[in-house]
């Protein structure tokens, strides 16, 4: 058995600065506490993914790995964008919080906030 240099163990290269396995013939570099450099094997990663949630026909929680940024796996709709926006679709009441209605009134509010600051100019030079 004869140890490359090169791939595979990163670990022992000299010049990473990230070596966790001092001793045992291992590099004497500390690990660094920068999370940019900190080794982080990808098992580790993957055993401290967000893990799915959705309850199974048996009962215990799917576990399964959840898709980026979702809190459900790729089986359990992690991947489904879900039902499109407006009046036909989901929790809609009567439009009050939708995009437009809340676009509409933050200009509202612009514009009668620029007003409100002319008065106020106004009033102090005259
Ligand atoms: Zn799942």
């Amino acid at each position: 058995m004869s140890i490359k240099p090169s791939t595979s163990r990163p670990a022992l290269r000299p010049s990473s600065g990230t070596c966790i396995m001092a001793g045992a013939g291992g590099c004497e570099l500390k690990p660094s506490n920068n999370p940019k450099n900190r080794h982080r094997s990808p098992m580790e990663a993957a055993r401290t993914s967000p893990r799915c949630g959705a309850q199974t026909r048996s009962g215990p929680p799917c576990m399964a790995p959840a898709v980026n940024g979702k809190k459900r796996c790729r089986m359990h709709g992690g991947t489904n964008p879900g039902a499109p926006a407006g009046p036909a679709n989901g929790n809609w009441r009567h439009g009050l919080y939708s995009r437009e209605m809340l676009q509409m009134r933050r200009e509202l509010n612009a514009a009668r906030r620029g007003i409100r600051d002319m008065k106020v100019a106004k009033a102090n030079s005259g």
